[in-house]
């Protein structure tokens, strides 16, 4: 059975919430501050690991009492840190979050995420039959390193583009499989997408972002389910019809979900099946690492 490894960020999300957002230069009183672990690289790990995948996580925590207890909360989930290292030189990523008026602001600074290095997953175990993940939080060159040592361990390359940023064409050449939204999948081919795009815009789209043929381009739409293109091959799961309360970490979760179903040695057609219903769950939750579900509650709905 192949493991999960993980190149990625992590965060801890701090959440103000208030009547209404300040002002610049305004003062609010605010009602309460909530703290979550986040980052997709971490929430990715924790659904790979909630869903029972051997999980390694690769990334860098600042030397304070954020990293401390996201060091806590990630080893609770059973995830291998073994290859999560403490930096002197910049403090753990956080993300300060506004709720007010149902409408929120962020900033995220990466911090420690963004010393994430060629060095760090040069070290990395990876095995024939591993699945090797990672996403648009950590340096870029990282993740190229992190893709061509898995690629040539055997394992397979599995890469959430997110938040969307422009990515070399050798870089899009490393990834065996591209997990996306509408949005993002736009944003790289150059073109826009909407809700009202049908299947066939969509693979068209796809087909022309796709780097070889061997390549999986797998597109997320929401309650809508995902659309694959495999090879030439072309997926289509529905969406679960279900009433959703929180859609943050949708897409942490499919992505986890995919990656711990292709390591268990899974086809590409039951791991989307699984993936998509494991993210359906994750919706009718509040929060991202806290709403993943286990591989339980996911087979007692497919
Ligand atoms: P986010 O940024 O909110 O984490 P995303 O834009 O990356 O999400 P989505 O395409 O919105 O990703 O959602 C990922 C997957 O989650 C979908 O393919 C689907 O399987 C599931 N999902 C999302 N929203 C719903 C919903 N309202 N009902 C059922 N399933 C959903």
């Amino acid at each position: 059975m192949g493991r999960v490894f993980v190149a990625g960020s992590i965060n801890m999300d701090v959440v103000a919430t208030a009547d209404r957002h300040p002002r610049v230069g305004e003062t609010v009183a605010g009602k309460q501050v909530l703290y979550f672990p986040g980052g997709k690289g971490a929430n990715q790990a924790v659904a790979a690991a909630r869903l029972g995948a051997s999980t390694t996580l690769i990334g860098r925590l600042g030397k304070d009492a954020f990293g401390a207890e996201l060091r806590a909360f990630l080893g609770a989930q059973g995830i291998d840190l073994g290859y999560v290292q403490e930096t002197a030189d910049a403090h753990t990523g956080t993300a300060i979050i506004t709720v007010a008026e149902a409408d929120n602001t962020i900033v995220v600074i990466p911090g420690s995420n963004g010393l994430v290095s060629a060095d760090d997953v040069s070290v990395v175990p990876l095995l024939k039959g591993d699945v090797a993940v990672s996403q648009f939080e950590i340096p870029l060159p990282t993740i190229a390193a992190f893709f061509a040592r898995a690629g040539e361990a055997g394992a397979v390359t599995m890469l959430n583009p997110a938040p969307a940023q422009k990515m070399s064409d050798e870089l899009l050449a490393l990834v065996d499989i591209l997990v996306l939204n509408e949005t993002e999948l736009g944003f790289l081919a150059g073109t826009e997408l909407s809700d009202s795009d049908d299947a066939a815009r969509i693979i068209e789209v796809a087909r022309n972002l796709q780097a070889r043929e061997s390549q999986t381009i797998c597109v997320t739409l929401g309650k809508r389910g995902v659309l694959a293109l495999a090879g030439r091959e072309e997926i289509a799961v529905q969406g679960r019809a279900v009433t959703a309360v929180d859609t943050t970490g949708a897409g942490d979760c499919f992505v986890g979900a995919l990656a711990s179903q292709l390591a268990e040695g899974a086809a590409l057609r039951a791991a989307l099946a699984f993936a998509n219903a494991a993210a359906s769950i994750s919706v009718q939750r509040m929060g991202a690492g806290p709403s993943m579900p286990t591989a339980a509650e996911v087979r007692a709905i497919l």
